[in-house]
């Protein structure tokens, strides 16, 4: 059996608009565990980001609990959850979020000195070692705005594993990106899972979500159902495709 990485339990978010309630998630229980590359998928304003950001603690929830490794860090305090953040939660986002006046080698130095978890020589090694591993080498010397969308994606994914995170937070990681860029984006987040990396992704992207073992479907901010697939593989992507299509279209997708 798995063991839970995260859980949120009964949780809802309520916005108000125009002096008026708005629900967004409505008690929302889900659990992710270790191993898992957890996709939550629905079409637009179903409020998976909103449910990433609650889960993450990045957003406040009006209702609820959100436990990491046994501990819950929705009641823990703005310092505290900084902490525990840097440590062990990994954020790619639609947009790279690099800072521009930094290299690409720079923005994942920076990243790691803030996570303390090694001397400064071993954190530069290991940003070094990341930006190869992400196929982004040849450019780490360069500024965000002189490299393509792929390879400042591909950095932004070295700056959020440099702290051996416990989980990594993905909100439609290719959304900017073109085809060729979003398919190597893809593949390296397989590639970290299978080394042993926890990923929670959103995506609205059928293509994207076959990534995942898992892909939870919300709807109008609740979770209507959850598939689980076997782990990514090449040989078994046709029958991955139609498993995920036939559940999709079940649920009028
Ligand atoms: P999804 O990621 O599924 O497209 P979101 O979680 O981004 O959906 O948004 C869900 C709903 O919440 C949308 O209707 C959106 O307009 C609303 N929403 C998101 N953020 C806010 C906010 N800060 N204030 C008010 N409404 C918001």
């Amino acid at each position: 059996m798995k063991n839970r990485i995260l859980c949120g339990r009964e949780i809802s978010k309520t916005y108000m608009q125009g002096g008026k309630e708005t629900k967004i998630l409505t008690n929302i229980d889900v659990e992710l565990y270790e191993g898992d590359f957890t996709v939550i998928m629905g079409s637009s304003g179903a409020g998976k980001s909103t449910l990433l950001y609650a889960l993450s603690s990045m957003d406040t929830i009006t209702v609820g609990s959100v436990i990491f490794k046994g501990q819950e860090i929705s009641s823990f305090s703005e310092k505290k959850m900084a902490q525990l953040r840097a440590k062990e939660f990994g954020f790619i986002f639609q947009q790279t979020h690099l800072v521009s006046n930094l290299t690409l080698f720079e923005n994942v130095a920076v990243a790691g000195y803030a996570t303390k978890a090694g001397s400064v020589k071993e954190i530069r090694e290991k940003a070094d070692m990341l930006l190869l591993n992400m196929h982004v080498g040849d450019a780490k010397n360069r500024y965000p705005s002189q490299v393509s969308g792929g390879e400042a994606q591909r950095a932004a994914i070295a700056r959020a594993i440099i702290g051996n995170p416990g989980l990594i937070f993905a909100d439609e990681p290719t959304g900017a990106l073109n085809k060729a860029n979003s398919e190597e984006v893809l593949k390296l987040l397989v590639t970290l899972n299978r080394d042993g990396q926890n990923i929670l992704m959103v995506t609205h992207d059928v293509h994207a979500a076959l990534c995942g073992n898992r892909i939870l479907y919300l709807e109008d901010g609740k979770i209507l159902d959850e598939l689980n697939l076997s782990p990514y593989e090449q040989d078994n992507l046709k029958k991955r495709e139609n498993k995920a299509l036939n559940w999709l279209s079940g649920l009028g997708w």
